[in-house]
């Protein structure tokens, strides 16, 4: 007998090929087509991280699901514009030492899953150079590699991209994604993420 796929929030039966039942798919606080500015950044994002949206985030995180992932771009590409989605997808990078533990940067497995429904182009071109830690804490010679969250380009990137994360929450880090861009000569950026963090 075939086990019915489990919704990643509830537990309970979900239609196959669906991370959610429908109640919890019901659940999701939807954001609706306008875009935040964060860091001067326009951020779209479908979903706000809470509840089932934030059950789905931490599945990918921390148990591989590739199937949310899927389910995930699905929403990112209804919800964001028709112009940005022909744009090559840049993921926000993971520290190595991180990707290493986890195997894979989600923000990777997302930007792969809008890809394929986009037929957009992904470019990895962005790395962490700081350390994975946060600054208390930190070793001597971490603190020498440069500060936590510095991010440096390591291929060629094309004029005008598109950022991709799981969650928005300040945007620090989508900000300091677009430094590194911009240093280059790529001079139109936004964000697309999955879910975006409310009430700040
Ligand atoms: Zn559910």
């Amino acid at each position: 007998m075939l086990v019915p796929p489990l919704c990643w929030s509830c537990g309970g039966i979900a239609r196959r090929g669906e991370p959610l039942c429908a109640g919890c798919r019901g659940r999701m606080h939807r954001l609706g087509p306008e875009p935040v500015v964060l860091c001067g950044i326009r951020v779209w994002a479908p979903v706000a991280y809470a509840g089932p949206a934030r059950d789905l985030v931490r599945a990918l995180k921390f148990s591989g699901a590739t199937r949310v992932a899927d389910a995930m771009a699905a929403q990112i590409a209804a919800n964001a514009p028709a112009e940005l989605l022909g744009a090559p997808l840049v993921p926000v990078p993971l520290h190595p030492r991180r990707r290493r533990a986890r195997g894979y940067n989600q923000a990777g497995t997302i930007a792969a899953a809008v890809g394929r429904r986009t037929e957009a182009q992904v470019v990895d071109c962005l790395v962490r150079s700081g350390s994975a830690a946060t600054q208390v804490g930190r070793h001597r010679a971490e603190r020498r590699a440069g500060p936590a969250g510095a991010v440096r380009l390591a291929a060629n990137t094309p004029a005008r991209v598109v950022l991709v994360d799981d969650v928005a929450t300040t945007g620090a880090t989508l900000a300091a994604c677009a430094r590194a861009l911009a240093a280059r000569g790529c001079g139109e950026i936004a964000a697309l993420t999955f879910a975006r963090t409310m009430g700040r």
